[in-house]
């Protein structure tokens, strides 16, 4: 009689468990069975749709009977970054995001095909063409343009890249690397726009200080240069000026690295950020004590400072902005609004002038062609440590009608004004012509 009561009892816990298996599987059905069917989908032979540019040009089309991508070499090499392809090699396409987009689901039947799938994306392909002609010629690195007050984005290219369609057996060493959103770089003289944001905010006198530069500054024995004496100059002349003994002075003996970790931090260059659920990489600065010295590098963007593009991206577009993000987005028409307040209004406004400043009195003698267009900039000349240089330029266009924002960086390029700069420029002088005969 035990024995019966001991296995009605074995039965009665089976069953018990096989419920709750089964009530524990349907209620993850239900909470992500989209997501599951829809990353499955990729090998579904019945989705349908497409990936359009924002002018219509087809990026990426998929029936059952085929899966294609643009016509013509230029749109899939310089788009590719942004597409993906099928076989996922690169896992920040938006092909990769967006398939589900082409077919439709539900709970009860899971994948079915009663709309027709096309999404259409911010990208500007013959913009991308135009970006990747020039980038590719420097080398490696990378090019993103958003509309800071949509979020839209409007070019994205990275260098190397890959013909999607006839992929190379052996391909350039990190062609599939998205250099924008998944690389990060020592920041060099673009990280001094973080630096001024925390001064601006915690340096009562700062616009009154005069900083004398003797072309080098010793902080315990070891010595800080610039390229040249700066003489003595205001906080404005010194962020024209990029001048390191300026900016190593205002960090160790102003700021102080509590409240750099601070800004660094909630200005989001450590996190990882997400762009339509496409994750990007997490920067660093060196959050531990690391003695005067090396603070004083980190506030000009050396020491082991390392912000990935995208994240420059979110700052000048927030600072362009008023201090407000539109959420980043590959849709066209933008982010419906989605924002985040990432800079004080106030601190915005005073960098937005500084940017301005930097390229009136700097840039523009140099290059006169900026004169042509509102630029609003910074400069980064990023030692990488092997003798060469990493050239950074990042900022954005003071110009409602055309409200851009920008990050660039050409690996080991040299003075950021003289690559990155010079390529920004020619990229936008383009857009703008463009637009102007259309
Ligand atoms: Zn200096």
């Amino acid at each position: 009689m035990k024995k019966i009561s001991t296995r009605a009892l074995s039965v009665f816990l089976i069953a018990a468990l096989v419920f709750t298996g089964m009530c524990v599987f349907i209620r993850e059905e239900y909470l992500h069975g989209r997501k599951w069917a829809m990353y499955f989908s990729m090998f579904n032979p019945e989705a349908d749709g497409q990936l359009l540019d924002r002018n219509g040009i087809m990026l990426a089309a998929f029936n059952k009977d085929a899966r294609v991508y643009a016509k013509d070499w230029p749109t899939r090499v310089s788009n590719y970054h942004v597409t993906g392809d099928y076989a996922g090699m690169t896992g920040t396409g938006v092909l990769n995001r967006f398939w589900g987009s082409a077919s439709d689901y539900d709970f009860i039947y899971g994948i079915h095909n009663e709309r027709s799938g096309s999404l259409s994306l911010g990208i500007d392909a013959e913009l991308n063409n135009y970006a990747y002609s020039l980038l590719s010629q420097y080398g490696k690195g990378t090019v993103m343009i958003m509309n800071y007050k949509t979020g839209e984005v409007i070019c994205l290219v990275s260098s190397p890249s890959v013909d999607p369609a006839y992929p190379d057996e052996e391909p350039e060493d990190g062609a599939y690397v998205n250099r924008a959103l998944t690389a990060t770089y020592t920041p060099g003289s673009t990280f001094k726009l973080i630096t001024s944001a925390a001064a601006i905010e915690n340096v009562p006198d700062l616009e009154n200080m005069t900083f004398r530069c003797t072309g080098e500054l010793d902080i315990a024995g070891i010595s800080i240069t610039c390229m040249e004496a700066h003489g003595t100059q205001t906080f404005e002349q010194a962020l024209a000026n990029s001048c390191n003994c300026a900016f190593a002075y205002l960090t160790y003996m102003e700021v102080g690295q509590r409240l750099m970790v601070k800004y660094v931090t909630d200005y989001g260059f450590l996190s990882p950020h997400s762009i339509d659920g496409i994750f990007t990489s997490a920067g660093n600065y060196p959050t531990e004590f690391v003695g005067d010295p090396e603070l004083a590098w980190s506030g000009i963007g050396q020491s082991t400072d390392q912000v990935c593009p995208f994240s420059m991206l979110r700052y000048v577009a927030a600072i362009a902005n008023g201090g407000t993000l539109a959420e980043p987005t590959f849709v066209k028409g933008g982010s419906n609004g989605k924002s985040t307040l990432l800079v004080n209004p106030a601190t915005a406004s005073r960098l937005q002038e500084l940017m301005r400043n930097n390229v009136v009195s700097h840039y523009a003698q140099e290059i006169p062609s900026f004169q042509d267009l509102p630029f609003c900039a910074k400069t980064g000349t990023a030692e990488t440590g092997a003798g060469t240089s990493h050239s950074w330029f990042t900022g954005f266009l003071q110009d409602d009608a055309h409200p851009y924002a920008f990050v660039a960086v050409i690996e080991e390029g040299g003075f950021g004004l003289w690559a990155a700069g010079i390529m920004v420029n020619d990229i936008f002088q383009h857009m703008l012509q463009k637009a102007g005969t259309t």
